[in-house]
């Protein structure tokens, strides 16, 4: 059984828009995903795809419109009570800022045992010590615990943020963005221990990033995600080396590579450059969604939606034209 199952999920936002009155905004639209224990999966795509909507509605921090979120074969969008309490528990997020989560004003160990105190899931008189033992466990000194968060740097922060995810030892991190912030030598440093971490705790990451050289370092398979729709899946070398989607193969073209720094591009390959922003959710597109800005389109993809074709065991295009290559 998957850890966690994703069906059909719909978020929609009723919001007003000038002359046109109250409009729809799907910020998610139809997504259906799997994660497996100890799997690491990437969530790419462009600033208002959806992206970290669909992370905080899997957490139950954005309400669904439609369709069903499974945690260990629970129906999450169905608890309350202590079932809610353990899923909160068993599933944790990372964000950007870590600041964002950390009180100015209070230590960071007191930031992490008031985590352990609300879960109750340690002792109190226990609690100093596992404090001591999550901040040596993201490589920093146990006797940091007393400091303020201005007194870390960027990536140490950061460090804290996943010390206190880990805090009640969870199955699934959603990491939304964890490294966007930092310099290119500490984003390796954070990668390499969320790596670590992976093994050691047998974590699931859903890693949300829109950097692919990124998602290329940490993660087993990659989502693309355009509109609120998950347009290519598929695992990370494959998806490298043979993307199928006109859109995947345009975020590409512009990919950094890990390898060489994540400062080079990819060798061998010209830039695709796509027109224009994604159109905002609110828009009614006809066809495919991505047509208005694809290098590709021919007069059916505005006409009717193309299929989810699966071009090879584990690797899904929604393209008319998937199987072209
Ligand atoms: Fe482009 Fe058409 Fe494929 Fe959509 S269906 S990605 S518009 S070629």
């Amino acid at each position: 059984m998957p850890l966690l199952e994703v069906e059909d999920v719909r978020v929609h936002f009723r919001i007003r828009e000038g002359l046109r009155g109250r409009v729809v905004l799907r910020a998610v639209d139809g997504v259906s995903l799997t994660l497996e224990r100890g799997e690491s999966v990437g969530l790419v795509g462009e600033s208002g795809s959806g992206k970290t909507t669909l992370g905080s509605a899997l957490l139950g921090l954005v309400p669904l419109d439609a369709g069903r979120v499974r945690f260990d074969g629970s129906d999450v969008s169905a608890l309350s009570g202590a079932g809610l309490r353990r899923f909160r528990e068993q599933a944790q997020m990372i964000f950007q800022d870590p600041m964002g989560s950390l009180n100015p004003r209070m230590p960071v160990g007191a930031a992490i045992a008031e985590i352990l105190t609300v879960h109750g899931t340690v002792p109190r008189r226990a609690r100093a010590a596992r404090v001591r033992a999550l901040l040596e466990s993201v490589g920093l000194d146990g006797g940091y615990a007393d400091r303020y968060p201005h007194e870390f740097s960027g990536g140490q922060r950061q460090r804290i943020g996943i010390a206190r995810a880990l805090a009640v030892e969870p199955a699934l991190l959603i990491a939304d963005e964890p490294v966007s912030a930092l310099d290119v030598s500490v984003q390796v440093q954070i990668l390499n221990l969320m790596k670590d971490l992976q093994k050691e705790l047998g974590l699931a990451y859903l890693f949300i990033a829109h950097d692919l050289a990124v998602v290329r370092y940490v993660c087993d398979r990659v989502l693309v995600m355009y509109l609120g729709r998950i347009i290519e899946s598929a695992a990370t070398d494959r998806l490298f080396g043979r993307p199928s989607h006109p859109y995947t193969r345009a975020l590409l073209s512009a990919v950094p590579d890990v390898a060489k720094g994540l400062r080079a591009r990819r060798e061998g390959t010209t830039r695709i450059v796509l027109e224009g922003d994604v159109p905002a959710p609110t828009a009614e597109i006809g066809g495919c969604a991505f047509h208005p800005r694809c290098p590709r389109a021919e007069p059916v993809c505005a006409q009717a939606p193309p299929p989810v074709v699966e071009v090879a065991p584990g690797h899904t295009s929604v393209c008319h034209f998937a199987r072209d290559g």
